[in-house]
Parts: C-alpha cells; sequence; structure tokens
C-alpha cells in the first residue's frame, strides 16, 4: 500500500524493493506519466510596485491519478538523481513557449513581461543546455529575451570561469539570469559582480521574518546588495500587506506570492493575466 507523507520516491520504501528495483519503479512511473500527459506547468504572477503585472514563474505540477496534484519537491530531486529532470524540463518550457504565442495571439503580451523557469543543477551541467533552450523557442518562435532562467547559488560555485563562461554564452542568446532562493545559499558575495546576472530572487523563508527586525535587516541587505550590483530584485512568497509596506518602503522592484495570486493552471493564468494587463 502507498504511505501518506515523504516524498513520492519514499513509498516504495514499504514495498521491500532494493534501491535499484525501486529506482526502476519510480523511472517507469515517471515515464508513464510524461507519455500520459501527468506533467504541467503552472504559472504564478509577478507584480511591480505600482501593481503592475510583469513576469510569471513556471512552476511544475504532477497531476497523479491517485494522489492529485504533486508538489515538486516531492518528485524533483529524484528525478534529477534518475536523469529524468530533462523531460520533466523539456514539458515546462514547452509550455512557456505556449503560454507567450496565447498570450500574444490576445495581444495580452506587453512589452516588459518575461517567464522565469527554473534550471536543475544537473541541467546546468549538461552539454546541450544552450542547444536545447534554443531548439524549444525555435520550434515555438519565441524570443529568448522574454526568458528568465533561475539558477541557485551553489550552481555559482562549482569551477567559476567555466561557469561564468557559459553563463555569457546563454546571455548572448538574449536570456537573462536569476538568482532564486537568494541568501540561503553558501555562495561568495565578493565574486557575485562576476556572472551575467540580472536579478536576485528573496526567498520566502526572510519575506517570512521581514515583520522580524533580524529578517528585516537581511532584506534590507539583500536589497542594498542588489542596488549596488545593478540587479532587480524579486520578494517570493508575499503574503500580506504588511510585508508589501515593508518592501515598497525599500524600493523593491517586483513581488510574487499568494497575496498577488497562488500558482494557477495555463487557462486560469490566461483569465488572471488578461484582467490585469488592460
Ligand atoms: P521556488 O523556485 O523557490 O518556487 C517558489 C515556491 O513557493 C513555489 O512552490 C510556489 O508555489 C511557492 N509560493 C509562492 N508564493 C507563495 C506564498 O505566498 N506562500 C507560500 N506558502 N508559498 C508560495 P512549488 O511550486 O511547490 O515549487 C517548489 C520548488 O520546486 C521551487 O521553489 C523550485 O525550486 C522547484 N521547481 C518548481 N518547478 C520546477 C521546474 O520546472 N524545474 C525545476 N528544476 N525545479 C522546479
Ligand atoms: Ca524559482
Ligand atoms: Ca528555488
Ligand atoms: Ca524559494
Amino acid at each position: 500500500a502507498k504511505r501518506k507523507g515523504g516524498d513520492l520516491f519514499s513509498f516504495y520504501d514499504a514495498e521491500n524493493q532494493t534501491l535499484l528495483e525501486r529506482q526502476l519503479t519510480f523511472e517507469s512511473e515517471i515515464v508513464s506519466a510524461i507519455e500520459n500527459n501527468q506533467f504541467c506547468a503552472f504559472f504564478q504572477a509577478q507584480v511591480d510596485a505600482d501593481g503592475k503585472l510583469c513576469g510569471a514563474e513556471a512552476l511544475i505540477r504532477w497531476n497523479h491519478p491517485e494522489r492529485g496534484l504533486v508538489p515538486p519537491n516531492e518528485f524533483i530531486s529524484v528525478a534529477e538523481q534518475f536523469g529524468l529532470i530533462q523531460k520533466l524540463q523539456d514539458i515546462v518550457l514547452e509550455d512557456m513557449c505556449k503560454l507567450i504565442n496565447l498570450l500574444e495571439k490576445k495581444q495580452a503580451l506587453t512589452e516588459g513581461f518575461r517567464l522565469s523557469i527554473n534550471i536543475s543543477h544537473s541541467q546546468f551541467r549538461s552539454l546541450n543546455f544552450e542547444q536545447m533552450l534554443c531548439d524549444i523557442l525555435k520550434k515555438h518562435k519565441v524570443s529568448a529575451s522574454k526568458i528568465i532562467l533561475e539558477i541557485t547559488e551553489s550552481m555559482l560555485a562549482l569551477d567559476i570561469e567555466q561557469t561564468i563562461n557559459q553563463m555569457s554564452a546563454i546571455a548572448r542568446l538574449g536570456f537573462k539570469f536569476s538568482i532564486d532562493d537568494f541568501g540561503t545559499g553558501y555562495s561568495s558575495l565578493s565574486n557575485l559582480h562576476l556572472y551575467p546576472v540580472e536579478e536576485l530572487k528573496i526567498d520566502k523563508s526572510f519575506i517570512d521574518r521581514i515583520t522580524d527586525e533580524g529578517g528585516l535587516s537581511i532584506v534590507e541587505t539583500i536589497i542594498s546588495l542588489a542596488k549596488n550590483l545593478n540587479m532587480n530584485i524579486v520578494a517570493e512568497g508575499v503574503e500580506n500587506q504588511e510585508q508589501i509596506a515593508l518592501l515598497k518602503a525599500r524600493d523593491l522592484n517586483v513581488m510574487q506570492g499568494y497575496y498577488f495570486s497562488k500558482p494557477l493552471p495555463m487557462e486560469d493564468y490566461i483569465e488572471w493575466h488578461c484582467a490585469h494587463t488592460k
């Protein structure tokens, strides 16, 4: 029987399988879930300080026939471990391109609007990463300038020179980079200016604590760092007006969180988007 709780992979524990057997079961379940179109991207709006819609983040969902909507934390790391992340990322990229084209058709795609996508460690390191990005965009006739690639601090730490070269090559194609969950990793702040990064995303854990003195000073530090480096700042997980007031008073550019909208399936997102674009 399948257990509740833990990640999706953990319920295979109960079946007394070897690690290899569990891997194979998980792998084949994901593969058949892909074939059965159980994965898709949801989209969460980002608004600027004036409350204007300025972007959205794509977040993957698994619509599991028995478990319902499975959040990514329950399968992304396992999928990555088993080399399945590429296929999932293709789905998210495809959905993103579809969304951009649908919005364009409705004449609801404003000039500065950007879509953000989360890039996993192994993908970022894969040799054909750039090619894969270009192929999908070309297929859908979408411009790279519409896309922000979210990476994490830990991805910057390895082989600095090679990482800068790779990022620069991707940036020359028109993509922009954002550092996700900023402040939770161990990146060396002194090297940050060396990378072609346009944006820092302040992790929700700091926004949660922004009403404490300690939390607020961390947020202020990140904002002033970003300003000094000429980067945009996005606050993630904004849930109430108190947080918004504190962020606005500190000149924060962009906010994202349940206060504005939860991540929505594409159709619902388009509706929300159009209602907030006119
Ligand atoms: P993240 O990139 O930090 O994404 C933000 C997470 O916070 C999302 O969770 C989002 O639904 C949630 N969130 C946003 N605003 C609020 C709020 O106001 N309150 C609360 N309580 N939560 C909020 P989600 O969708 O479960 O994604 C979790 C993580 O999974 C993401 O964290 C990201 O690291 C990863 N992920 C999601 N989609 C993908 C993907 O397509 N590829 C990869 N590689 N990773 C992904
Ligand atoms: Ca993210
Ligand atoms: Ca993240
Ligand atoms: Ca986060």
